[in-house]
This record gives structure tokens, sequence and C-alpha cells, in this order.
């Protein structure tokens, strides 16, 4: 039974009362499966943000691949407050193994990460399966069509409503999932970054003009970066500090995993966590936080991710620890960081981005 997302309760996460957790696509996706008549067999959700299409669908059993932490609680919690059962969970950094009849895939917004599920997708299709790619269609690109057409040899546009389209292919044409990982060097280690990982093929600006102020940081023999992405931040930190107990975060999987891949790179240890924030890991006392905070959600501009983190970090801090964080100027970060600390002091002299050292943890 196909449940209508008007009827269910549906929240995101972070919370955002005033913006719905699904959109015209997912309402697209379920008016077309009313009357679906491709085979039948088991049923594929990626990139499904808060769970919801995952929740309207339960009773059908759906397998879910999704690279976010925050996507995972909020299907959580979307599915206990609708009496839904989970959906098997699969890990966005590893291959699909089963054979799927259809898949449903919210085409992501990085080309690289949209090619790379095409390409794992194509290869694990049942007999006549088809892959519907549901997106609002102010987000398909060029690029995204193109995509489309090399994998699949069959693409139906199908007809939009309200601004969104599900469009259906068929006949894969490339078997095999597409290596697709990035390297490169940022201040002084190389850098892995596999699709969908912040600063895909490049680094970012803000990174950058943290790093010119990396002499700066002080000594300490643990520190976490918060919102890792590929580990640039941490692992020039460790280049400087070799002693130091490195303690990586990111909400995405690929990040996760393309740290990893950095780390080993550069024959360093690090502790990894694929999480939320700094939320439920018990980190206390600690004496340095390092963080270059995301400014949007999937396609959404937000900064309340970033303010989260700020307060998260002061609460994990020591009394006499250091929260170093950077962000574009017109930000304005500086006001919302006093909110949880004593000292916001700006480091730097980029005419971009301000680096901000952060002290005296307000309780
Ligand atoms: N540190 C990397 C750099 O400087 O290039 C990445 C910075 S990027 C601006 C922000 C990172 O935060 C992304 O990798 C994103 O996946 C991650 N992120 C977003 N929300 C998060 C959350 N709630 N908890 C942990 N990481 C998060």
């Amino acid at each position: 039974m196909i449940e209508d997302l008007t009827q269910l309760t549906l929240s995101r996460v972070p919370p955002a009362p005033d913006l719905q957790a699904y959109n015209a696509a997912d309402e697209l996706v379920l008016q077309r499966l009313q009357t679906y008549d491709g085979p039948a067999g088991p049923m594929l959700l990626v990139n499904d943000g808060f769970g919801a299409l995952a929740t309207a669908l339960a009773s059908t059993s759906p397998d879910w691949w999704n690279d976010s932490a925050m996507a995972g609680e909020a299907l959580k919690l979307n599915v206990s407050a609708n009496q839904a059962s989970t959906p098997r969970l699969i890990e966005s950094s590893a291959d699909l193994k089963d054979h799927y009849a259809l898949v449903i895939l919210h085409a992501p917004k990085s080309l690289t990460l949209f090619e790379w599920q095409l390409s794992q997708i194509a290869g694990r299709l049942a007999e006549g399966g088809q892959c519907w790619v549901a997106v609002m269609v102010k987000h398909l690109s060029r690029g995204h069509q193109k995509l489309m057409q090399r994998y699949f040899g069959q693409i139906n546009p199908g007809l939009a409503a309200k601004k969104a389209r599900c469009v259906t292919l068929t006949d894969p044409l490339i078997q095999g999932s597409t290596e697709l990982a990035h390297d490169y060097v940022a201040g002084q280690v190389n850098l892995v970054s596999l699709p969908g990982c912040f600063s895909e093929a490049r680094p970012d600006p803000g990174a950058l003009a943290f790093l010119a102020e990396f002499d700066q940081l002080p000594a300490v023999d643990r520190f976490v970066d918060l919102g890792c992405g590929n580990g640039v931040l941490a692992l020039n930190y460790l280049h400087r500090h070799p002693h130091s107990q490195a303690i990586l975060i990111d909400e995405s999987r690929q990040a996760t995993a393309s740290a990893t891949a950095s780390a080993a790179r550069n024959g360093r240890q690090v502790d990894l966590y694929h999480n939320n924030g700094l939320s439920g890991l018990g980190l206390t006392d600690l004496p340095l936080i390092l963080c270059n905070p995301p400014f949007h959600q999937s396609t959404t501009l937000t900064t309340d991710i970033a303010h989260t983190l700020f307060e998260q970090a002061a609460d994990a801090l020591a009394d006499s620890g250091e929260f170093w964080v950077v962000g574009n100027r017109h930000l304005n970060y500086h006001k919302t960081l006093t909110r949880w600390f004593s000292q916001v002091t700006p480091v730097s002299q980029h005419p971009k981005f301000v680096v901000f050292r952060c002290t005296g943890p307000k309780p």
C-alpha cells in the first residue's frame, strides 16, 4: 500500500518546521507508482533525503541507499512517527549486491556522485528493470541529461508536474561501477575525494584560507576535525603535529570514506566517525576543534547546521580549549559565535574568508 505524503507525520533533520520533508518530485513518484506496470521485484530508494518515500512505501519493504547520517536520523524518526517498518539500509560507500526491479533515484547535485550511482544502478537492474530519476526541473542540468544518456539506452522524460520530473531510464548500456575518485594536493598533504565528497575535484578556497593560518594553531595531544570532508584540515594539522590524536567526524559516508583513503595515502592513523556532528559521541574536554562548516544541505542553503555545530563545539571543548572555524565573510559568523564563546577573535586578513579563534566556551 502506498501512503499519501500529506497524511504522514514527516520531519526534517535538523528540524525546520517551516520546510517540508518532501517535495513535488516525491509526490510525482508516488502518483506514478499507482500505475506502475514494470517487473515485480525488489525496490531500491536512493538519496531519499528525509526518508519520506521510505515511510510512504514501507509496506513494499524497499532497500534504502543513502550517504547522509542526518538523512538516516530523519528516516528513523519518520518511520517511527508513522508506525512504519524500517527499510534495509545500504551504506553509500558499499557496492550494490541485489538486482532491483525498480530503483528510485533522487538526482544529487554532484554530477560525479550521480554518475557513480548511475553506474552502480545500471549494473544492478533486474531483467526489464527501471530506474526513475526524481528531480525538481530547476536542478536537472545538461550534465545530468548527458550522464543518463551515457548509462541508459532508453530515456523517457515523462510529464512534468508542479515543476518536478520523474525520468524513466531503461536498457542499461554500461555495466559495472565507474572509478571516479579525484586526487590532489592541498597544503602539505595528498587527498583522495570520492564521488559526492565536499570539494571533489579541488581544494575548497575556505579550507585554503584556513590552512594559511595553521602555524598559529596550538600544539595539542588530541583534536577534532568537525565536518572533515576528505580530511584536508586534520591531515595538515597532523603534518605539523604528527603525535596528536586526530578525531575526524562527517555526516557524509563518502566523506569519511575519502578521509580514510586520504589518511592511508599520507601514512596517518586517524579515528573516524560517520555521525551528525558531535551528538552522542561522548567527546568532552577537547583541547582543540577545527571546523570548516557546511552552508547548505543538499540543494538548500542554510546556516542552521553550522550553528548547531558551533553549539556542540562549545559543549565539548575544555574550559581552556580552542575552537577554530573558517567562514565566508558575508555569513557574519562573528555574531553567532559570540552566543557560545566569550572571546571570538578574527585571525586572518583574507578578503573573502575569515578564520576565527574562539575561546571561553559559555556554559
Ligand atoms: N573540512 C572539509 C574542508 O575543509 O574541505 C570539508 C568542509 S565542508 C564546507 C563541510 C563538511 O561538513 C562536509 O564534508 C559535510 O558533509 C559535513 N557536514 C555537514 N553537516 C554535518 C553534520 N551535521 N555533522 C558532521 N558533518 C557535517
